[in-house]
């Protein structure tokens, strides 16, 4: 499927033989001349794989206003045959808004308008580009809760956090955004604009379209609005933290938190690697000799949650060096705060990193970290790994330092060799940030059956090929062979 027009007769690229500046122009009579960039700055082309080296080009970014001017410039995209990709807060760890040249950016920061939360109902309708934080902060004014809790909150956008399907600590109990999602509004690959479920918690009217957006990395619409289902905010969130010698004993202590009665909303782990890279701004200090951490949480009523973090606390004593277990506040923001910049951390470590959201079934995570190890040492690149242990997610890193190429083209051998991982083990090639385009070459060794149902989801609703194209899709002409073994 093409998603340009014919090649010019010059044989020049059909992509960037467009005009950026009659572009510009045609976008500016959608959005207004002062919400078109051209040409478009630099942190519009890049997101979080920047780490390792990736940076797109696009003609011009526009900043529509709301879901009119939205479906506007989606509706001339089709018609002109220009690629639209749609933007978050770019944190994305996959490249899916990482434009390709003779694209258009779409950038949903001005999707904001106020949000309508009725406490009452637990429920909450955002505009696409409100920062997830944001969202988190509303819903706790009006005494609600809303579960995924990326990292990357601070930063990242509701409607993109819905593109991806994101998650996060709290998805072990509480589901990724899928589960809280009862609604959104979605311009469509043509420019329609349509609502897909709704205020409702629950909705069996029609196919799962909801379902099917929700983890489309853009590439079946564009989201401008999302109704979020919410639950009564907890009381207290008590977290325990434990730290190991050895990784053996971090996976015992894992073992024992999933046997203990208590379904915790978090259940992450730290290898060795990740603890030293973020040793010097753990709140408290770490142990000299710290090899694993886990950290669980308990959420929910004072009395409940206390009972639960007990538990908790006891099933990770065993072996454990220190257990901790903040009450304060302050002190419980300030332990979350230290793992959400883990990621930073690590980077900061060699200046780059490659990053794989592997997903293996839980009780396989010890197979998985060996395997990560076995890796490292055969491409001679130091290897790290964190993640979310109760849902088996591990964030499976080489660090880089970007300056050497000759590291960045053995670190990108190694990452892609963890890939392999997923399929050696029963699990995903990714367990939350997606396919984009980096994970393509992966995802091309997918059950050829599978990819052909997705193909056809893709065409029917895209059949210009305008949204996003070349993301979370391998190209139909890389369907691969049967010999991938994925097909079984
Ligand atoms: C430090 C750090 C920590 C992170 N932690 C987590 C974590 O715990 N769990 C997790 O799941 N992810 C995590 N991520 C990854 C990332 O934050 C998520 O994937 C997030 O949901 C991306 O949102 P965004 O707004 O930044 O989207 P972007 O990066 O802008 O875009 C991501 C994809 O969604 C599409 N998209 C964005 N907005 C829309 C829209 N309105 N309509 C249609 N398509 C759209 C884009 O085209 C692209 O394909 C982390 C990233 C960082 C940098």
């Amino acid at each position: 499927m093409s998603a340009v027009g014919p090649a010019p007769a010059d044989g020049r690229d059909p992509a960037t033989a467009r005009d950026a500046a009659a572009v510009a122009r045609d976008l500016a009579r959608i959005v207004g001349e002062s919400h078109v960039r051209e040409p478009v700055p630099a942190e519009l082309l890049q997101d979080a794989t920047e780490t390792r080296g990736v940076r797109g080009a696009a003609l011009a970014a526009a900043f529509p206003a709301d879901a009119a001017q939205t479906a506007a410039v989606v509706r001339w995209a089709a018609e002109q045959g220009v690629p639209v990709v749609p933007r978050g807060g770019g944190t994305g760890y996959s490249g899916g808004a990482t434009p390709d040249a003779g694209s258009i950016v779409l950038a949903t920061d001005r999707l904001t308008g106020p949000p309508e939360l009725v406490p009452e109902a637990w429920r909450g309708t955002f505009g696409a580009g409100t920062i997830t934080a944001e969202v988190h902060r509303r819903c706790v004014e009006a005494g609600l809760f809303f579960g995924p809790n990326p990292g990357s909150a601070e930063s990242c956008r509701i409607g993109g956090n819905v593109a991806t399907n994101a998650g996060g600590p709290r998805s072990f109990r509480h589901g990724s955004t899928r589960a809280w999602l009862s609604g959104a509004e979605v311009v469509l690959p043509g420019g329609e604009l349509v609502r897909l479920g709704g205020d409702a918690r629950k909705s069996v009217e029609t196919l799962d379209l909801l379902g099917l957006v929700c983890g489309s990395e853009g590439t079946l619409g564009v989201i401008t609005a999302v109704t979020l289902r919410l639950q009564p905010a907890p009381e207290v969130a008590l977290p325990v933290l434990a730290v190991y010698a050895d990784r053996d004993a971090g996976l015992r202590a894992i073992t024992a938190a999933m046997a203990c009665g208590v379904v915790p909303t978090a259940l992450e782990f730290l290898d060795g690697g990740a603890l030293r890279a973020a040793a010097a701004t753990f709140p408290g200090g770490l142990p000299e000799d710290a090899a694993f951490a886990v950290l669980a949480e308990a959420l929910g009523t004072a009395e409940i949650a206390a009972l639960e973090a007990a538990a908790l606390a006891d099933a990770l004593a065993e072996d454990a060096l220190v257990v901790r277990r903040p009450d304060a506040r302050a002190d419980v923001d300030a332990l979350w705060r230290w793992r959400d910049g883990v990621s930073l951390q690590v980077v900061a470590a060699r200046g780059g990193k490659l990053s794989e959201d592997v997903v293996v079934p839980a009780e396989r995570l010890g197979e998985a970290l060996a395997a990560i190890d076995r890796l490292g040492d055969e491409h001679g690149v130091p290897v790290t790994s964190w993640g979310h242990a109760g849902d088996g997610i591990l964030h499976a890193t080489v660090l880089v330092d970007r300056s050497d190429a000759a590291a960045l083209a053995g670190a990108r051998d190694a990452a892609h060799a963890m890939l392999g991982i997923a399929a050696d083990l029963g699990g995903a090639l990714s367990g939350e940030h997606g396919i984009g385009s980096v994970k393509l070459a992966g995802a091309a060794t997918l059950d050829p059956a599978v990819l052909a149902a997705q193909r056809a989801v893709k065409d029917a609703l895209d059949p210009r090929g305008t949204m996003n194209p070349g993301r979370k899709l391998p190209p139909a002409a890389a369907t691969p062979a049967e010999e991938s073994g994925r097909g079984r």
